[in-house]
């Protein structure tokens, strides 16, 4: 994703006046698999740098926490929230750590890679940050107790490189062998399991248990990149989540932060790992 090279490339030209180190997309599983963008790991702390590519005005809303986007047009688009991807993978790294007998203080930062961004409501538990001021930021945070010895560092980074590659490759059909037909399509209701919730205006309810869900949509998205392909079109979007509209399919691939490939009628969108 074009976020993510930009955090990169800061790496790439900066270095800092202490021992680290700096991995990129790191997949681990703890009490569930997680994804991390990137993390930097000091003997001090740790940080988990989330990117979000997104353009127009930003409001980190609060209880319920999401993030909302105003378009220049004025439009309002609804994302999941950062502060609420951060919180969960910063627990499931501390449990991961907790496993191989490891400690360190956990920061997570917002890393906005999109120039075209005005902060309007900032996040309220993590900061959110301009890629070309991550160093200022990585070199303010507290460094007065050593955490990791360099053998730790070393073990850290064995231990990760080691995970990262018995990591399941997505997507799990061709591993497992699974013909996509024989999935269940439709969007999942979380509270009764039943594929098939029905879009409304402003989010999904299930047509079983009237269960509402904002982010349904986001659910089964992702569970098709896991299972189905690292691709997916907009027709194969519409059959997925039974939607008729084109348009609606559109608005909700976009919304998702995918890398686009290919222009009109062959636009496929992609997930990167
Ligand atoms: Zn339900």
């Amino acid at each position: 994703m074009q976020g993510e090279r930009r955090i990169s490339e800061v790496f790439a030209k900066y270095t800092f006046p202490f021992e680290y180190l700096f991995v990129e997309n790191v997949g681990l599983n703890s009490n569930g698999k997680f994804q991390m963008d990137a993390i930097f790991l000091t003997p001090f702390f740790l940080v988990i740098l989330e990117s979000k590519n997104i353009s127009g005005k930003l409001f980190f809303k609060q209880n319920p926490a999401l993030l909302e986007r105003e378009t220049n047009d004025g439009k309002i688009d609804v994302f999941e929230s950062p502060e609420i991807q951060l919180s969960r993978n910063i627990y499931l790294l501390e449990e991961w750590l907790g496993d191989q007998a490891l400690t360190i203080p956990i920061h997570g930062v917002i890393v906005l890679s999109n120039p075209k961004v005005r902060v309007i409501e900032p996040p309220k538990k993590h900061s959110a940050i301009l890629p070309q001021t991550i160093p200022v930021y990585l070199r303010n945070l507290p460094r007065e107790n050593v955490y990791f010895n360099s053998n730790e560092m070393q073990k850290f980074s064995e231990k990760i490189k080691v995970d990262q590659q018995t990591y399941i490759p997505f997507p799990m059909c061709a591993r497992w062998g699974i013909k996509p037909e024989d999935l269940k399509s439709g969007v999942r209701c979380e509270n009764c399991n039943f594929h098939g919730m029905v879009k409304r205006k402003s989010g999904w309810t299930c047509a079983r248990c009237g269960h509402f869900d904002k982010f349904a949509h986001e659910k089964a998205i992702r569970d098709w990149f896991m299972l189905i392909s690292d691709t997916i079109t907009n027709k194969q979007c519409r059959t997925f989540l039974h939607l008729e509209s084109n348009y609606i399919a559109h608005r909700i691939l976009h919304s998702m932060n995918l890398t686009k490939i290919g222009t009109s009628r062959n636009t496929k969108y992609k997930w990167i790992w």
